[in-house]
């Protein structure tokens, strides 16, 4: 790779410059680097590194140890090029000398290096020592940097060395290639964060920080640095969850005056009495729903403690007072289901419930009266405001950019519930009503456990809900890991159970890219889950349960096929039913009662437990079974935790302690950026954060008295939203 070449005088490249723009970087480089989403310098400089490896000590070539990562300087005497025997591999080997002894290096298949380290040069090597088998040491693909007398300061060797996120094609070698001139070159980043803050908290300035992050002299200083660029993140995030908070305070929300009596009448058809919180939270929303100002919440509550109910009579209470209820599920099944759930909650509506879904449009209006509309129709009542609680997926009635789909205009919404998608911005919100006089009530259900910490983080524009209890007399759940020797004896317990008349569900694992410069896309991974879920049904339909009627379900069936197959299992016309995580949230099917789980070990802790959520949901004794072939004690203690776990708060407070919440929510779960992941493992800096972004919002909510941080949220805010 040549070096890149930055003519001209100094400090001439702009944070903004595209990197093409630069001398020396051709396209192929570019089209590697925009794999990684990196187009411009800024984005560039803003890949830190994930690691960093220390040869900042030169070692004598005597002195060196096997299994020992150094760096020698060393003077080229031979290089050669031979081909493998057998292989088609070449082996570029190199003799190695300085003042105190030789050693041997070898490279495989990077011929042109024959042409960099010619005889004669003198150059650093930086690697792990191989020791042989005859006990002859030597190195094996070091790191290696020739040595000139203009260029002083090393990039890959003889220093602490920065290790990038790679892609195919593009090392953390041709990452530092780039990243090291353009460092010298580049115009001084303007700090983005206000004086006061950086001495306040002991920040290193933005420009030292940015070059300290890339060539640190020590790994401390390398923390400090990072310290800094996480500080900023969780400090902006707080910013706009606080900004967010404060427009929805100055905006207008129909004042729905639902009366005590109202919400006793209801209470009384049901077949249950509330527990203790689930009374306390329907009280929360209540109240906030009687309020002239939108409602902004998240109730939260683990698997089967009976959110629905309360959303259910949020709604209704909404549709007798006249307006309008939107409530989205994250899947058809679950619109389906909620739908049911709704209608045979209070069978005696009069107000128009609807099902609107890719492959269903049904409408009910209470006493039996139920009947299936064609799409167009239905959407023409829903917008006549007759029909009040309309039921569907995030993409049917949310505004989408991609789906070109008319969307519906509401002439009366007054509330927005989602399950298990945090957010609904303000001006989304917004775009739902018809004349825009006033934004929907908000309400988002979860039973993602989220630690206080976290929800204190990522959820500080949204009021909490929690039900803290499971409704009376539940059966627990019999979890246990099976190691592989165990499979054929839980084989046969899963076939006794089917034989009792129960079902089980099989879930299988995501398939993830083992290195990082295998990063694929989210449509390449889907394609590897399918084909694990294929092969799955293979083995189960064909070698295992031959005799028994299996059926698969993956995102990638149309709505019509997957209704088909999850209606058979609802009706126990199919024993066991394969699936991606799919099934994760939601689904009740109070009829199986064992939850297999293959590759456990590849799933999160949160999403593991949700699974398990989809047994022990009926009268049956239940049974969850977590497969791994993995021996690690790090594996083995993960899943103890979830065989143990009382309840997914408590689950997920141990385990943000024990490894971060990267771990626990499983990547892409929160849709906040990897920096703002790392950087939660260090509260106190989340504390310090947060604070100081108070006490700047409650002095300057619109941040007037700081346009460099305003922008700085206004781009922070533009990325979270397009994760
Ligand atoms: P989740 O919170 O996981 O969405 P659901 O709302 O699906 O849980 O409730 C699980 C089951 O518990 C449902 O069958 C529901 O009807 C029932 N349920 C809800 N509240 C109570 C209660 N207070 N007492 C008894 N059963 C309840
Ligand atoms: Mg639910």
């Amino acid at each position: 790779m040549a070096e890149i070449l930055i003519m001209g005088g100094i400090n001439h490249i702009q944070l903004s410059s595209p990197l093409s723009s630069i001398h020396g970087i051709g396209p192929r480089f570019i089209q590697k680097l925009n794999k990684l989403h990196i187009e411009t310098v800024k984005d560039l400089l803003w890949h830190f590194p994930t690691r960093y490896e220390d040869f900042s000590n030169i070692t004598k070539i005597a002195d060196l140890a096997p299994r020992e990562e150094c760096t020698i300087q060393a003077l080229v005497k031979k290089i050669n090029v031979r081909r493998a025997w057998h292989k088609r591999m070449f082996i570029i080997e190199a003799k190695l000398e300085d003042e105190t002894g030789e050693i041997r290096a070898v490279w495989f298949n990077q011929t042109y290096i024959k042409n960099i380290l010619v005889p004669g040069k003198t150059a650093n090597f930086s690697g792990k020592v191989s020791e042989s088998r005859e006990g002859e040491l030597y190195f094996s693909n070091p790191g290696y940097e020739v040595m000139t007398f203009q260029d002083k300061e090393t990039k890959h060797t003889g220093r602490i060395v920065p290790i990038y996120p790679e892609t195919k094609g593009l090392t953390s070698k041709g990452i530092r290639y780039l990243v090291q001139p353009i460092l010298k070159e580049i115009e001084k980043p303007k700090e983005s964060l206000p004086q006061k803050i950086v001495k306040q908290h002991g920040l290193l300035p933005l420009s030292e920080a940015l070059h300290i992050i890339h060539f640190p002299e020590t790994l401390d200083d390398a923390l400090e640095a990072r310290r800094r660029f996480n500080f900023e993140e969780l400090f902006l995030l707080q910013l706009h969850l606080l900004g967010e908070r404060a427009r929805l305070t100055k905006e207008k929300a129909p004042a729905l005056d639902i009366g005590v009596e109202m919400i006793k009448a209801f209470l009384e058809t049901l077949p249950f009495e509330l527990t203790p919180s689930q009374k306390q939270t329907l009280w929360e929303i209540m109240h906030d729903l009687n309020k002239p100002t939108p409602m902004n919440r998240l109730l939260q509550g683990d698997v089967g403690s009976g959110k629905t109910i309360i959303v259910a009579l949020a709604a209704i209470c909404t549709a007798h007072k006249g307006y309008q209820t939107a409530l989205m599920a994250p899947t058809e099944i679950l619109a389906r289901q909620h739908y049911h759930t709704i209608v045979k909650f209070f069978p005696d509506h009069e107000e128009g419930i609807a099902l609107l879904t890719g492959s269903e449009s049904k409408l009910s209006y209470g006493h039996g009266l139920e009947t299936d509309l064609k799409k167009p129709s239905l959407v023409k009542e829903i917008e006549s405001g007759k029909v009040h609680i309309i039921i569907g997926t995030h993409a049917l009635i949310a505004t989408s950019k991609t789906k070109k789909e008319r969307k519906i205009t509401f002439p009366s919404l007054g509330l927005v519930i989602v399950d298990e998608q945090h957010r609904f911005g303000v001006r989304q919100r917004a775009e739902l009503i018809k004349r825009k006089e006033y934004i929907p009530h908000f309400l988002s259900m979860s039973a993602t456990p989220i630690p206080r910490t976290l929800s204190l983080t990522f959820f500080s524009d949204l009021d909490l809900s929690l039900i803290t209890e499971l409704p009376k007399n539940r059966k627990s759940i019999v979890t246990s890991a099976v190691p592989p020797e165990e499979r054929t004896n839980a084989y046969t317990f899963i076939r006794n159970e089917i034989k009792k008349g129960r079902q089980a569900f099989v879930v299988c694992p995501r398939i993830e890219p083992k290195t990082e410069d295998q990063k694929l896309t989210t449509k390449e991974l889907e394609e590897l889950n399918i084909k694990s879920v294929k092969e799955e049904y293979e083995k189960l339909s064909k070698k295992i349960f031959p005799d028994l009627r299996v059926a698969m379900l993956h995102g990638k069936m149309s709505g019509e096929e997957k209704a088909k197959i999850m209606n058979s299992f609802v009706k126990n016309e199919t024993n066991i039913l394969i699936s991606t995580s799919v099934i994760e949230v939601g689904v009740d099917v109070p009829n199986a009662s064992i939850m297999m789980i293959e590759g456990s070990e590849r799933f999160g802790l949160a999403q593991l437990y949700q699974f398990k959520g989809r047994v022990g949901r009926g009268e049956h004794q239940s049974y969850c079974f977590l497969f791994t072939d993995s021996s690690s004690e790090e594996v083995k203690k993960r899943l103890t935790s979830i065989v143990e776990a009382k309840n997914g708060l408590e689950l997920a407070e141990k385990d943000l302690k024990f490894r971060g919440p990267g771990e626990f929510l499983g990547e892409g779960q929160t849709g906040m950026p990897d920096l703002a992941m790392r950087a939660l493992q260090n509260p106190q800096l989340m504390k310090d954060a947060r604070k100081s972004a108070e006490e700047i919002t409650k002095k300057d909510p619109e941040l007037l008295l700081y346009p460099d941080l305003k922008n700085a949220v206004k781009i922070f805010t533009s990325q979270i939203h397009r994760e």
